[in-house]
């Protein structure tokens, strides 16, 4: 029985997969202020007319350049594993497939578009790329990126983070990039942050505003997101391509697709190339799993909110908890963006995406269980897509059902054992988020034409 399922390198995708071709109805356009469609030349401030290009593409195929296959050539194709021992402890009739995304040298599927991105804005003349991280993540993936094109790097970290996590800011520094605790003096928005509280912890939302203040201010520089966006979401299909592929080699094909969803890149990373197979009427369950300390896509609404805490983004239609929504503090597992992918709340709403949220002892149970069976130590935020698996297995077992499920790793742990210790300890415990704050947040929604 095979564990590994490896592709060549020459068998790695040539294309990039854009569901906007296979959606039933048209993209919602992002929206400015006024309510009016925001142009696409607008975003030309902050990315390359390539980005922005892709960013509105309805072209079903879009071909990867090929210095971005060389340098994805670095760690891809990924592995696709057959999780025996996983299926063993178990005792379920389940088959249980994952990509295991943790393999790039940043640990996680975010270099996916992170080479991308530096390769576009490099063809475009820019010298600079800046960004914000909270748990350093992205940050770490960019600076690699940029050190692979030779692009300048500059992270916004949000200050608590940088604290916390020291190891996350010595590897973006190791990497080449400059790594600056957020809110800073540098820009606008943080002198204004530090003058009103000068002990700031800082905020993704603040750190999002600093790096976009000073991308739009200088033209050498261009701002990049890790998630979220249309072109960051196509920038990830190479993962499900690839799934597809792996699994023909052993004459399978899953009935579930499963993955975790933060801002909704790495579901849609796996999930999208099935989506064209279920729009030609293939079966296929494709399962986005959140937590429910941040039930975007189970308890949001799906109507128009900006991408940002502070609204400098444009609207953008989607599962939104409201852009002011702040989780709770004892939420220990990532995912803790607001609102979601335009692309993935479209597809949830038009219901060819389901979505599950999962509490948090339930995720770290799920990640523990896997570290002992499989090996791998997963990210806090992939333990929710295994939790969500999990659930799938264990109903197999009662029903009997040999079902083929397929998940998506998107990182490992390694610079998260903190959160294992405080589960370890017993110092976390599952919050639902409370209706009434939900409620709260929602009512704050933009206004507009
Ligand atoms: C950033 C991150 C996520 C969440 O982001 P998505 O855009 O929803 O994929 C999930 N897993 C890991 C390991 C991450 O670093």
């Amino acid at each position: 029985m095979k564990t590994k399922i490896l592709l060549k390198e020459s068998e790695m995708p040539t294309h990039w997969y854009n569901v906007a071709a296979d959606l039933s109805n048209p993209p919602a356009p992002y929206l400015g202020p006024d309510g009016n469609p925001v142009p696409p030349e607008a975003m030309l401030a902050i990315f390359p007319e390539a980005l922005v290009m892709q960013e509105v593409s309805t072209e079903r195929w879009i071909e990867i350049p090929g210095e971005v296959r060389e340098a994805l050539s670095l760690w891809r194709p990924s592995p696709l594993f057959r999780a025996h021992r996983l299926e063993q402890a178990l005792k379920t009739p389940a088959k249980i497939y994952y990509k295991n995304e943790a393999v790039s040298p940043a640990g996680s599927h975010k270099p996916n578009t992170a080479v991308a991105q530096a390769y576009y804005n490099k063809q475009a003349g820019i010298k600079r790329l800046v960004t914000e991280t909270g748990a350093g993540q992205w940050g770490c993936s960019l600076a690699l990126a940029g050190q692979m094109f030779g692009i300048d790097v500059r992270v916004f970290m949000v200050k608590i983070s940088y604290q916390q996590k020291p190891y996350r800011r010595s590897m973006m520094q190791t990497w080449g990039a400059e790594v600056f605790a957020s809110p800073t003096n540098m820009t606008e928005t943080g002198r204004r942050i530090l003058a009103e509280h000068p002990d700031s912890n800082g905020s993704l939302g603040i750190a999002i505003s600093e790096a976009v203040e000073e991308a739009a201010g200088r033209a050498d520089s261009n701002y990049a997101l890790g998630s979220v966006l249309n072109h960051v979401c196509l920038h990830q299909t190479i993962i499900g391509q690839e799934a597809k592929k792996q699994l023909e080699m052993v004459g399978d094909y899953p009935d579930v697709v499963i993955a975790c969803c933060g801002g909704g890149s790495n579901f849609a990373g796996l999930a999208f190339p099935f989506v064209a197979d279920k729009a030609a009427g293939k079966n296929v369950q494709l399962i986005a799993a959140e937590p429910t300390s941040c039930p975007t896509l189970t308890k949001g609404v799906y109507t128009y909110d900006w991408g940002d805490a502070v609204g400098l983004t444009p609207l953008m239609k989607m599962y939104t908890l409201g852009h002011d929504f702040m989780p709770p503090g004892i939420h220990a597992g990532g995912l803790r963006y607001h609102g979601d992918s335009a692309l993935v709340s479209q597809l949830h709403k038009e219901g060819v995406v389901d979505a599950v949220a999962v509490p948090q002892l339930e995720t770290f149970e799920a990640g523990v269980l896997f570290a002992r069976t499989e090996g791998i130590i997963p990210a806090p935020e992939s333990t929710h897509a295994i939790a969500a698996t999990i659930r799938e297995a264990k109903r197999c077992t009662e029903t009997g059902e040999p079902k083929t499920l397929l998940f998506n790793l998107s990182g490992h742990g390694h610079f998260d054992m903190a959160s294992y210790d405080r589960y370890f300890a017993g110092e976390l415990e599952d919050f639902e988020y409370p209706e009434e704050a939900i409620k709260e947040s929602l009512a704050h929604l933009p206004k507009f034409g």
